[in-house]
């Protein structure tokens, strides 16, 4: 069968695997694999690498810092660094806010974060959501009130991610409450260390702290720190939006995963059981269709904003990684249930992985915007309607 990939790009292959084996520390890839928490000196350590390297945002074109990587590349360097078991490159500078930036920002805003998300000197967090603004992310209320030369923010976000390591939130605030609610948002950036911030933690149902609630009262944010026009924040956001949901199939992740299941399967006796055999050659199958859909859709939107097909690999993507996790987690049977909650950082048996990745993959096809949303995006795309 002659190769998918081209000489150069199969040479590249090779290169991010070298340069995985040589700069991705054995206790980081341990933590990954085993499905423990990752402190925020294990992310900038391998964003540092990454960094150093000019691979932290090689997807980015060349006069903002990055590679210029086409399509192919981004892929191939995605899809080895997750398989690998480095941690996931936490995408809010690199993969939303900046290409917000480069696209949608004024010459001083580009100036002043964009050399600095590229380096891993500043890090942001997506304040999107709010209490009963979710997947109608429209009616959300968090206030700004422009008073001189700033703006006044009140309200609340949940279930944001790292805000606890960001030094910056992209936010989504309302600057009009009488235009429809599309038409009276805005895209803020707001320095974090801001007086009027708190950050609460909420533990999520595997045990780890990832995620937050994020107060504002009377916090003070420049009006130069706006993103774009007052009040078209609405286009901004779903730009960045379809740029989140093109990374979220994650294919090199769960072929680790599906991996993994096959070899605790084995380790069962379960190898030439009929029934586990038909089911791993249909995740294998399905994996792979996968990945080739992931390659030709991300192709197909090269050159401008993703749309209906980043929601086509959300769906697919995060309902195999869910399938494979809850497989392995029954192959894994009575000991799904050994593994230590409350104290995740202390337990690291690899099987204790298996049940924490299962819990957490519940989320994959909430968070970015559910799949239910992502399918009556793609139902309207396909019957031609707005
Ligand atoms: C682990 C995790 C991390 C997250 N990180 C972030 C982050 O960093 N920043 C951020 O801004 N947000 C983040 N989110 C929030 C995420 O984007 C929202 O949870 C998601 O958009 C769903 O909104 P909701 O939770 O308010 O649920 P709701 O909108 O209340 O939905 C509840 C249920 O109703 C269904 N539903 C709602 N409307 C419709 C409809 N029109 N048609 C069909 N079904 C519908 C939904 O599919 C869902 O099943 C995160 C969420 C999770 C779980």
């Amino acid at each position: 069968m002659p190769s998918l990939w081209t000489p150069e790009q199969t040479a590249f292959r090779d290169e991010v695997r070298h340069f995985l084996r040589e700069n991705l520390s054995a206790g980081t890839r341990q933590k990954v694999r085993n499905g423990l928490a990752l402190s925020r000196q294990d992310h900038e350590d391998w964003h540092d690498a990454l960094a150093a390297k000019g691979w932290y945002a090689g997807f980015w074109p060349k006069e903002y810092g990055g590679q210029g990587w086409d399509a192919a590349q981004t892929f191939i360097f995605n899809d080895e660094y997750a398989y690998h078991g480095a941690p996931w490159v936490l995408p809010y500078g690199v993969n939303y806010v900046g290409p917000v930036i480069f696209t949608y920002g004024n010459a001083a805003q580009k100036a002043r974060f964009l050399p600095d998300i590229v380096a891993n000197k500043v890090r942001f967090c997506q304040g999107y959501s709010e209490p009963n603004a979710g997947s109608d992310l429209a009616s959300l209320r968090t206030r700004a009130v422009k008073d001189g030369d700033h703006y006044i923010v009140n309200g609340s976000k949940l279930w944001t991610s790292h805000a606890h390591f960001a030094d910056w939130i992209f936010c989504l605030v309302r600057t009009d409450t009488d235009a429809r609610p599309q038409a009276g948002i805005s895209f803020l950036l707001i320095d974090m260390k801001t007086p009027g911030i708190e950050v609460q933690p909420i533990t999520t149902i595997e045990g780890h702290h990832h995620v937050n609630a994020v107060f504002f009262s009377d916090v003070k944010v420049p009006v130069e720190n706006l993103v774009g026009e007052e009040n078209m924040g609405w286009t901004y956001a779903k730009f960045l939006l379809g740029h989140e949901r093109m990374i979220s199939a994650e294919t090199g992740k769960t072929r680790r995963h599906l991996e993994r299941a096959e070899v605790l399967a084995a380790e069962r006796g379960w190898r030439d059981d009929p029934g586990h055999r038909t089911q791993m050659a249909r995740f294998n199958i399905d994996l792979k269709a996968l990945e080739w859909l992931t390659l030709r859709l991300v192709q197909t939107v090269d050159q401008g904003a993703p749309g209906a097909e980043a929601s086509m690999l959300k769906i697919r993507g995060t309902e195999l990684q869910q399938r494979i996790g809850e497989y392995a987690f029954d192959v894994l049977g009575i000991e799904g249930g050994a593994f230590d909650i409350a104290e995740p950082e202390n337990d690291e048996t690899p099987l204790s992985g298996i049940a924490r990745d299962m819990l957490l993959q519940k989320a994959t096809t909430i968070w970015g915007g559910s799949n239910e949303i992502q399918r009556g995006i793609v139902a309207k795309h396909e019957l031609g309607l707005r």
